[in-house]
């Protein structure tokens, strides 16, 4: 039986794209990616920071390196297809749905750069695609591809209720990387801290995040956030905790603190009379 591997997001594409193949008798394995950027199974943080720091191909909008993002994922599925057996890979990938990173020419040069030349399928857009050796051999049937393209969800809907998707997935935020805000932040860690790490990039997401020359200071803005992070807490941090009296919880990370100490200090409302350095810049 032939075996596919589907990179799957669970959006209503990648569900579209194991139907599609399923209905061919194609047994279809399904995975996806997460990291501390998006959500998923199988964690690629550590290598996706790398290219987070240095894309080679550019970037998106906001921080998203997205082509190479893309061509680490493919990376990735094909050390597993190899090592699992499967026989290609398939994504629910629409042609041209981003104008950056998900033009026909562009998936093809990452493909081709993947090392997977006519190894990925891509149901909703395989029509627009070079035939592949698995159509060429009759072991999936083209004519029951699609040629869908851009970001137009109509003919996906179409085909949900022609497959009985009843529940319709949102289309996924997903990715932070993208957000215009998040990505500021990011920009900024990358300037002071060019070798930061999975926890600073998840801690920008946390509370209100200002930059003070080489230091970041983490505001939790309510009791939540005060206590999340707290997991948050590393080697060579401070983080300061309001002594009774409500208030926010700040986690301080950078030049100014003494390396090698973590510190947990109470502080209350009143100013000290000789306040250290780091007071005085809070
Ligand atoms: S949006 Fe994020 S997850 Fe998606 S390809 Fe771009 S960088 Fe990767």
């Amino acid at each position: 039986m032939t075996k596919a591997l589907l990179l799957y997001s669970k959006g209503l594409d990648s569900i579209l794209a194991k139907e599609i193949l399923e209905k061919q008798g194609i047994e279809v394995h399904t995975m996806n990616f997460g990291s501390c950027f998006f959500e998923g199974e199988i964690d690629i943080s550590d290598e996706l920071l790398e290219v987070v720091k240095k894309p080679k191909y550019g970037r998106g909008k906001g921080m998203n390196p997205c082509l190479d993002c893309h061509l680490l994922m493919y990376k990735k599925a094909k050390e597993i297809m190899l090592e699992k057996g499967y026989d290609f890979i398939a994504t629910g990938e629409v042609v041209s749905q981003r104008p950056f990173s998900q033009t026909r020419d562009k998936l093809l040069f990452l493909e081709k750069k993947a090392g997977l030349e006519g190894l990925i399928l891509r149901p909703l857009s395989q029509k627009l695609f070079p035939l592949t050796i698995f159509e060429k051999k009759g072991i999936v049937k083209r004519d029951e591809f699609y040629d869908i393209s851009g970001k137009s969800r109509k003919r996906q809907l179409e085909l949900a209720k022609e497959f009985g998707i009843s529940s319709i997935p949102m289309p996924a935020g997903g990715c932070i990387l993208t957000d215009k805000e998040y990505s500021k932040k990011l920009k900024k860690l990358i300037e002071i801290k060019p070798d930061f790490d999975s926890n600073d990039a998840k801690v920008l997401t946390k509370g209100r995040v200002f930059f003070d020359e080489k230091t970041m200071f983490v505001v939790t803005r309510n009791k939540e956030e005060g206590e999340e992070i707290r997991n948050f807490f590393k080697k060579g941090d401070v983080v300061l905790e309001p002594q009774n009296f409500p208030g926010p919880t700040v986690l301080v990370r950078g030049s100014l603190i003494k390396k090698g100490k973590e510190y947990l200090i109470k502080y209350s409302k009143k100013v000290p009379e000789k306040p250290n350095i780091l007071i005085k810049r809070i």
